[in-house]
């Protein structure tokens, strides 16, 4: 479906033409009428599949021109995320006199004030430094008309659930509330019964399944050998960028100084460096200064990276939405990726849940001429591996041969 054909004011249309979107999605094609109405909407479609533009039109074509705000406010889970948001919103209401400010931790308050002080009609926030704007009465929230919580099933797993609530208690009653997320556990039931208002649910795809574009494979290997086999698939990959998932702050540390000696040009991104260095990061990874950029799940969620022609688990996630997020990063807008997922013996329950999840089987294969160590997982009977009768003799060295096809050459 056309954008046209969904209602929108000029305006919008002459900036979604602006920002090269031909069709709508069917998540947009879904959400754009019903919010239009004024109808409370729950939102659910993969990562990627354009739920930004799904809340944002139909909100600015009903707030229409500045006034005295905010009347939207959108809540996000991470800073990167809120700064994305509110860079969308700007450029969807280019062609209008709406101002559209973001609120988020980790940075000075003073240009957050000044804007907050000058008049803002859309506002994008963290929950916790939009509290502390709160509490200096410099928000004020019952204008609030437009009310979206993003990504919701990621900030009730950052625990901001509390939050979330002193917030919307302050937002006008009188409003239009959207929750978008990629999937919708029981937590945010509740949360829905008491923010919404008889909310239509939309529901694209089955929930649970990763992009279809996305080929995604595990990589069984003993855990002694998993950097080696990391720096193995990189060298062996044709990639252009690859993001890295660990577990820990400090493996993504210790990771980045790894291919950082082996002559990759990688950055990293996790909770303890400072927001500068995060947007330097994130900057320079879209810029394609570096080519690999390391991470620990906060880059998991929602960030809109283009082009990432590879996501590498270094670690098995432990939640399985986790794995469908991150591995939503590649993929994007129909592209194909591929997504690698580095397993050790003790992965073996967190790899079952994660196909209980996603209601398939992750082929298992193995990387050609990389000279594996035996371990236990190889006996595991999954298809793809343990079909050679040698990998059942403990001890003995595994010579590559078997090759599965890790990746396919791009361009
Ligand atoms: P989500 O929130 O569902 O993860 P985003 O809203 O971040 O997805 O959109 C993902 C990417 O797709 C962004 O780069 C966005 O600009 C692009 N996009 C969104 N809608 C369209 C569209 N109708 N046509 C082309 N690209 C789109
Ligand atoms: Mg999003």
């Amino acid at each position: 479906m056309q954008f046209h054909e969904l209602g929108l004011r000029l305006a919008l249309l002459d900036a979604v033409a602006a920002m090269g979107y031909k069709e709508a999605t069917p998540i947009q094609e879904k959400a754009i009428p019903l919010m239009l109405q004024g109808r409370d909407v729950i939102g659910s479609a993969q990562t990627g599949t354009g739920k930004t533009a799904a809340f944002a039109l139909p909100i600015i074509h009903q707030i229409g021109t500045h006034g005295p705000g905010p009347r939207c406010l959108v809540l996000e889970p991470t800073r990167e995320l809120a700064s994305q948001t509110e860079e969308n919103f700007k450029k969807f209401a280019k062609f209008t006199n709406l101002n559209v400010s973001v609120v988020f931790g980790g940075v000075g308050y003073g240009k957050q004030k000044d804007e907050l002080k000058a008049g803002v009609d859309i506002l994008v926030a963290t929950p916790g430094r939009l509290l502390d704007h709160m509490q200096e009465k410099l928000v004020d929230l019952s204008r609030v008309k437009h009310l979206v919580l993003d990504e919701a099933d990621r900030m009730l797993d950052m625990g901001f659930l509390p939050d979330v609530k002193r917030i919307v208690e302050k937002c006008g009653k009188d409003r239009q509330t959207a929750l978008f997320s990629a999937t919708v556990p029981p937590a945010i039931e509740t949360l829905i019964q008491w923010a919404m208002r008889s909310p239509e649910t939309i529901e694209i795809g089955a929930r649970r399944s990763p992009a279809e574009t996305v080929k995604h494979v595990l990589y069984p290997v003993a855990e002694r050998q998993k950097k080696d086999l990391l720096r193995a698939l990189l060298d062996h990959v044709h990639y252009e960028s690859v993001l890295i998932f660990c577990r820990t702050r400090r493996r993504a540390d210790d990771i980045e100084a790894l291919l950082k000696r082996n002559q990759h040009r990688v950055a990293a991104i996790h909770s303890d460096r400072s927001q500068a260095e995060r947007e330097q990061a994130l900057a320079g990874f879209k810029s394609g200064k570096f080519e690999v950029l390391v991470a620990t799940d906060i880059a998991s969620r929602g960030l809109d990276i283009a082009d990432v022609t590879h996501v590498i688990n270094f670690d098995v996630p432990q939640h399985p939405e986790d794995y469908v997020h991150r591995i939503g990063r590649t993929g994007r807008a129909k592209s194909t990726g591929d997504a690698f997922t580095i397993m050790v013996a003790e992965d073996a329950q967190a790899v079952r849940s994660i196909e209980r999840y996603i209601d398939r089987t992750i082929e298992r294969v193995k990387l050609k001429d990389f000279n594996y160590d035996y371990t236990a997982i190889f006996d595991d009977g999954k298809p793809g591996m343990g079909h050679v009768a040698e990998r059942k003799v403990k001890g003995v060295r595994l010579t590559g041969g078997y090759y599965f096809g890790p990746a396919k050459r791009r361009r």
